[in-house]
Order: C-alpha cells, then structure tokens, then sequence
C-alpha cells in the first residue's frame, strides 16, 4: 500500500461521509480534511462553521442521522425561547449545538484563529484526524439571485434555496491566505488529493478560490481524484441539481467534471453515471449510506488514485 498524506477537500453533509469513510481506513497522519468555510456566518452574536461542524459531528459520531444534519439528542429550548421573545428562529440552532458555537466565538474573541479553535474541539469531542479550514481569514459565499445578492445562509436556509442563481461570490477570498499546515502538507508528500462528494459551486470552489490552494494541488505531483456528488443523474440531497440547471449545466457528472477541469486526475462515478466523462474514470457504487457503504468508497477512491500515480 501507497504511504502519504490524503488530503479531502469537503463541504458539509455528502464531503463528510467520504471524510468519515477515509478517517476509518487511514491513520491520524495520513488524512487531511480541508473543509469549505464559505457557508460560515455570524448570527446572534455567535461565529458559525456549518461545515467544519458537520465534519466535527459526523467524525466524533455524534451527527443526528435522522435528521441529517446537527447533534444527535439535541433539546431545542434555546429555540423556542429565543422565539417567544420575538428573536430570530430561522436557523436552527439546538442547544447542545449552541454550546459549541459559544465557545468557538469566546475563543476568536480572545484572538484564537479558526483553526486553534477547531483543533482543540475537534480532539476534545476525540476526533484524531485533522480538520483544518480552508482558511484562516474571512471568506462569505454570496448568491446573486434575480432580487440581487443574497447572504449564503438567507439562500441555503432562511429561503430554502427558493431564489434562482445567477451566479457565485466569495466575499474577502481575493486577500485569504491559505491554512497554513494545509500549503506545508501540500509542499510535502501527498498521496492524493480527493475531491469529495460535495456541491462544487458552493463547497468545493470556495476552496479552490483562496489564492495558491489550486496551484499547490496542480504542483503536488499526486492525483487529484474527486467523486461526483451526482448518482443515478440525481443531487443526492440539498440545491446541486437545482443550482445546475439555473447556472444553464447539464444535471451530470460529466458537468460536475468539467467544471473541476484540468485539475482532475481522476473520478470516480456511480454504475450509471458515466456518461460523457472525460479521462480515467473508476466505476463504482457512490451513494453512502451505512459506515460500510462509506468505507468502501473510500479504499476504492484511494486504490484508484494509487494506480493513477
Ligand atoms: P453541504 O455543505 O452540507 O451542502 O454538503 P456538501 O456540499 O458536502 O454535500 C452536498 C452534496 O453531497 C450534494 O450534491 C449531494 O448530491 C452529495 N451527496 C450527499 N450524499 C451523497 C452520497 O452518499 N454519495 C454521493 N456520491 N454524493 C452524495
């Protein structure tokens, strides 16, 4: 077996089941998780990482599978008190999840960066793999809709993903600087770089964007493979397919390819979902549902890269 770093490029919901897949099948020092911090706001006073906590919760076991999202035995009492007094109760914040985003903004406050934060929560919650932002500074996702420009989290949550995008923007990505340990494990010895299984406009373009991220994947010298997020010519969940059709692209994984362009090595597809893409393609079932399912892909995509380098 092939020895290295693993780098994982990830949004929330779909990245994190590939992620936790890779956690299963690598050690702490062979994986990187690189999580998209586009979707991060403030809301209530409080610093929110929807990605980087959905890496957190999935990793530590303690995701609400039902759900899909958020802490398993979550009490909402914040919720509806903050309700009942007129606040705003449009992002569900429960209160075992609160705990989190509270002492992530005491933290920042008290001049700790994004990722000090995040590794010292994600070791408590007994996480060994790195989770790292994508980015220290600030960077916003902002969705231009036929009523103008829209916050990401006004999109995504307070309106449902309903407004139609015409186009993305990553607010401050011009002057992010890239997490440091991320452009240091690039520079080293990568195994592979694996583009999950996340919405490329929103979770995996944000991180391309940040200046030097792209072109330190281009010169690792490792495979770049990425799985697509489209099965069966479906989104598995969540605004892909609907973003796709309203940016004038095919609901394909041949699109999902072509957007990542030259910087693929490789990708990994679904049984039906080959169609029309372009260059060394592994054939293989994608859609994640139990930790086995999750694991699986994962030593598919890494055998796949390893044969690719
Ligand atoms: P978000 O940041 O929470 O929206 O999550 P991501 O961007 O990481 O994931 C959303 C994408 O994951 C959607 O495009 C889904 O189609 C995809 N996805 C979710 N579950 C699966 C799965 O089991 N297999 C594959 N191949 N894609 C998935």
């Amino acid at each position: 077996m092939n020895r290295g770093l693993v780098v994982a490029l990830s949004g929330g919901v779909g990245g994190a089941k590939l992620a936790l897949g890779l956690s299963r099948v690598l050690p702490p020092d062979e994986l990187l998780i690189v999580a998209n911090t586009g979707d991060d706001f403030e809301h209530l006073g409080l610093d929110i990482s929807p990605d980087i906590d959905t890496l957190t919760y999935v990793l530590a076991g303690l995701d609400n599978i039902e759900q899909g999202w958020g802490r398993r035995d979550e009490t909402w009492s914040f919720m509806a008190t903050i309700a009942s007094v007129g606040g705003a109760d449009w992002f569900r914040l429960g209160d075992r999840d609160l705990a989190l985003h509270v002492e992530r903004t005491r933290r920042r406050h008290a001049g700790e960066t994004l990722t000090q934060v995040t590794a010292d929560i994600t070791r408590r919650l007994g996480i060994e793999h790195r989770i790292r932002p994508m980015s220290d500074d600030r960077v916003r996702t902002r969705v231009l809709s036929d009523g103008g420009w829209l916050d990401f989290q006004d999109y995504f949550v307070r309106q449902q993903c309903r407004p139609v995008v015409r186009k993305l923007a990553f607010d401050g990505v011009a002057t992010a600087r890239p997490q440091p340990e991320l452009m240091t494990a690039l520079a080293d010895r990568v195994r592979a770089v694996v583009i999950c299984p996340s919405n490329p406009f929103i979770s995996i373009e944000p991180i391309l964007a940040v200046p030097g991220l792209r072109a330190a994947i281009e010169g690792c010298g490792a495979p770049v493979v990425a799985v697509s997020p489209i099965v069966d010519g479906k989104a598995v969940k969540g605004p892909t397919a609907k973003m796709m059709q309203e940016l004038g692209l095919a609901v394909t994984s041949a699109s999902v390819a072509e957007r990542y362009g030259d910087l693929l090595d490789g990708y990994v597809v679904d049984r039906d979902d080959a169609r029309g893409v372009r260059g060394k393609v592994h054939v293989a079932p994608t859609l994640m549902t139990t930790p086995a399912d999750k694991e699986a892909l994962a030593r598919a995509v890494l055998a796949f890269a390893d044969q690719l380098s």
